[in-house]
C-alpha cells in the first residue's frame, strides 16, 4: 500500500514552513505556561493565558471546539494522563500537570505537550518526567528518511523499559499532523521497528509518550474526556511535532527546532531556521 492509500498527507516545504510558524506559537505558549504555573492557580487560569498567547500571535487554538472540547489546553493532573478539561481545579504544591496545546497558522497545525511539577515533588516523579521526555527525544532521534514509523515506537519503548518498570499507554498514540491535528499514521509508543508507513520528506508526526508509575490501563471520566489510570498511578506526558528534511530532523514545536537536543543525541539538524 502506498502512502496516499494510507491517508498520509505529504507537505510541501512551504507548508512545512507554515507548520513551523504554528509550532513556534505552541512552543512559546508552553514556555509561557511553564513560567506562569504555580500552586493556587486554577487550570482555567492557565487556559486563559494560553488562549491569549495563541490569539495575540495571530493564530487559532486548535483544541477549542474540537469535538466539543471547551479548552485551549488540556490540563491533566496527577493520575490524569491526557485530555483533562481546564476549569476550576486549583493546582497544589506537589502536583504534576500535563499541559497539551495546539495552534493553527494559515490552516496548518502544531501540537506539543509538557509535564510540569508544581513546587517540590519526589525523586520518583522527577524521574518519571525525565524518562518520559527523554523517551520522546529518543523516538524522534530514531527517525530517518527511508525508515519506518515504528522505528520511533521501538526507540521510545526500549528507552522506557531500560529505565525501569513503567506503564506505557497503548490505547493512545502519537499521530500524523498537518492540515488537521490528527491524521494517519498512528505513532504508537511501543512495538517492533521496521513497520508502518515509510518515513519520507514532507511527513509530519506528533510524538507523545504517555508514561505511568503503574498500569498502562486507563478509564475515561464521566466528563467523557479526562483519561485517568485505572490504578490511580501518576503519569507524565510530553509531545513534540517534528518532520524530516533531507538534512535531518526538525522539531517544529521546539523553540530551537530541536537543534541542541538532536546534537546531544548525534542526530543531524534538518531545520530551515
Ligand atoms: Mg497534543
Ligand atoms: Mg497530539
Amino acid at each position: 500500500m502506498g502512502l496516499l492509500d494510507r491517508g498520509v498527507e505529504i507537505k510541501t516545504p512551504e507548508q512545512i514552513d507554515a507548520m513551523r510558524r504554528a509550532g513556534l506559537v505552541v512552543g512559546r505558549t508552553l514556555e509561557l505556561l511553564r513560567g506562569s504555573v504555580r500552586a493556587g492557580m486554577t487550570t482555567g487560569e492557565l487556559d486563559a493565558i494560553a488562549e491569549d498567547s495563541i490569539r495575540s500571535a495571530g493564530a487559532v487554538p486548535s483544541f477549542l471546539g474540537y469535538h466539543g472540547f471547551t479548552g485551549t489546553i488540556c490540563a491533566s493532573v496527577n493520575d490524569e494522563v491526557v485530555h483533562g478539561i481546564p476549569g476550576e481545579r486549583v493546582l497544589a504544591e506537589g502536583d504534576l500537570v500535563s499541559i497539551d496545546c495546539g495552534a493553527i497558522v494559515d490552516g496548518w497545525h502544531g501540537d506539543a505537550a509538557i509535564t510540569v511539577a508544581i513546587g517540590e515533588v519526589s525523586e520518583e516523579l522527577t524521574r518519571l518526567m525525565e524518562v518520559t521526555e527523554e523517551s520522546m527525544w529518543r523516538g524522534i532521534a530514531a527517525a530517518r528518511l527511508g525508515g519506518r514509523v515504528t522505528d520511533i515506537s521501538a526507540a521510545i519503548e526500549s528507552y522506557v523499559r531500560r529505565r525501569g518498570r513503567y506503564g506505557i499507554l497503548e490505547d493512545y498514540t502519537g499521530h500524523g499532523i498537518g492540515s488537521q491535528m490528527h491524521q494517519p499514521p498512528n505513532v504508537p509508543n511501543f512495538g517492533k521497528r521496521g513497520r508502518g508507513p515509510k518515513l519520507v520528506e514532507g511527513l509530519a508526526l506528533a510524538v507523545e509518550p504517555m508514561i505511568t508509575l503503574g498500569t498502562k490501563e486507563t478509564d475515561t471520566l464521566e466528563d467523557e474526556w479526562t483519561v485517568v489510570t485505572t490504578d490511580g498511578s501518576w503519569a507524565a506526558h510530553f509531545e513534540h511535532t517534528f518532520t524530516l528534511t533531507p538534512q535531518g530532523a526538525w522539531v517544529l514545536t521546539a523553540l530551537d527546532g530541536g537543534r541542541a537536543k538532536l546534537e546531544e543525541l548525534g542526530v543531524p539538524y534538518g531545520g530551515r531556521d
